[in-house]
């Protein structure tokens, strides 16, 4: 995976929101309240290993805003976490949650472990550790957590029976994300790889293509590209295409079969965080590349899926010309730079806080379902997801056209002008 030592994605999103409340002449004040968080907490989660000496961790949360009801985003466990990214993430949930128009605001949190490194006792004692700090200042009607890179529904397990052992009750709208039987929804693990995968499908009618005629290559093979993957190939399209991350190795590799990968194949040879293990894919007759040749394939589409900054001014030359359609499926993939050519190029972008949005807005119907103490089937869930995702992309692809401007900066005019107007109508600004 690309990295860079000078990206902060704090910068990157303040730079892309700058960009629209300029576009949309946002007032001076609003613009200073939602350009940084409203909220920020860092803290220390120490941490008995089984060894039996005590480690101590760095834990975040970033409230970026909750104009339009509680913050609401997931928590991260990644050994390159910091609190400017947490930042980021924190305010790409509010354009998020703004865009498919559910109640909610934007938050993030992070802790800077790898879990790879981390025994099942240990990562329950960091999420244990995780909510003490900050049990006060986080709950259903504050700021609700939820999964995200390396966390899983075990973690908000965890992490919900503390909340409710502090607060000595049942509070299940606390957390989302949750197993099935837990309080958790059906259809929350697919929500956000189904969630690219509805806007795809938009998309390419828009661009009149047919799935079955499209190849598309995946950077990531965790939660949101897996479920991705399944939908995409259900509906006719090929992946020739995937990346993993080998924590070995420090690279990634790109692994490559060019009449279609075979989902369920790889999935079984695949570790809880979306590693793929090389020896045995070469087995079965994949070409294993170091490096990020996902973006050189010569696809149709691609689906970054894995982390921030993987497309940009360094590598979005080396984007293969056949690529018609980019769908972020990660959050902040792609840098102002990389958008420039993007753009450039013709190439149709959904960007990520719509593209993505499928988890959240799952989430949300998790919400929903814990209140009522009633659950929905799958269906039922899937079908309202497609219905608001839907309805996410064609009010962005509808500005964007009207409009004459990049799918990106529609995104944001209708989540800012969302965010923006509940500040001023609470009087904020
Ligand atoms: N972590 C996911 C995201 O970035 C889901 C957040 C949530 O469900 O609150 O959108």
């Amino acid at each position: 995976m690309t990295t860079h030592q000078s990206f902060n994605p704090f910068h990157m999103a303040q730079t892309q929101f700058d960009g629209v409340a300029e576009l949309i002449d946002l007032d001076d004040s609003t613009k200073q309240l939602l350009r940084e968080p409203l909220r920020e907490y860092s803290f220390a989660i120490p941490v008995r290993m089984d060894s039996g000496s005590t480690q101590v961790f760095r834990g975040f949360r970033v409230q970026h805003s909750d104009a339009r009801g509680p913050c609401k985003g997931g928590i991260r466990f990644h050994p390159q976490e910091s609190l400017d990214t947490v930042r980021a993430l924190a305010m790409w949930m509010s354009w998020k949650t703004a865009v498919v128009d559910i109640p909610l605001g934007g938050g993030k949190g992070g802790v800077i472990c790898d879990p790879h490194n981390l025994s099942s006792r240990e990562q329950e004692q960091l999420c244990r550790g995780w909510v003490r700090q900050i049990a006060k200042n986080v709950g259903p009607t504050i700021d609700v957590p939820a999964p995200d890179v390396m966390t899983s529904a075990q973690h908000m397990l965890w992490m919900l029976d503390e909340f409710e052992v502090i607060h000595g009750a049942k509070y299940p709208g606390f957390i989302t994300g949750k197993p099935v039987g837990m309080g958790g929804s059906l259809g929350r693990k697919e929500a956000t790889g189904y969630g690219v995968i509805f806007t795809v499908r938009e998309a390419l009618r828009q661009l009149d293509l047919r799935a079955e005629d499209t190849t598309a290559s995946v950077q990531g093979f965790g939660n949101v590209a897996q479920h991705a993957i399944r939908l995409f190939t259900q509906l006719g399209g090929t992946v020739v295409c995937v990346s993993s991350w080998d924590q070995q190795d420090q690279t990634s590799y790109a692994f490559v079969k060019t009449d279609g990968i075979d989902l369920d194949q790889l999935v079984a040879i695949t570790n809880s965080f979306g590693g793929i293990d090389k020896s045995k894919a070469a087995d079965l007759g994949y070409k294993v590349l170091s490096g990020d040749l996902w973006l050189e394939q010569e696809v149709d589409i691609l689906l970054p899926c894995a982390l921030e900054n993987q497309l940009n001014a360094t590598n979005v030359d080396r984007i293969a010309s056949r690529v018609k359609l980019i769908a972020e499926g990660a959050n902040g993939p792609t840098t102002p730079e990389a958008d420039q050519a993007i753009k450039s190029r013709n190439i149709f972008l959904i960007p990520d806080f719509v593209a993505n949005a499928g988890g959240v807005t799952c989430s949300y119907f998790e919400q929903v379902q814990s209140n009522m103490n009633y659950f929905w089937e799958k269906d039922e869930v899937l079908d309202k997801l497609d219905a608001a995702m839907t309805s996410a992309f064609l009010s962005v692809s509808d500005l964007a056209r009207k409009q004459e401007i990049y799918t990106r900066d529609a995104a944001y005019v209708i989540a800012i002008d969302r965010v923006a107007r509940a500040a001023q109508d609470r009087g904020w600004c």
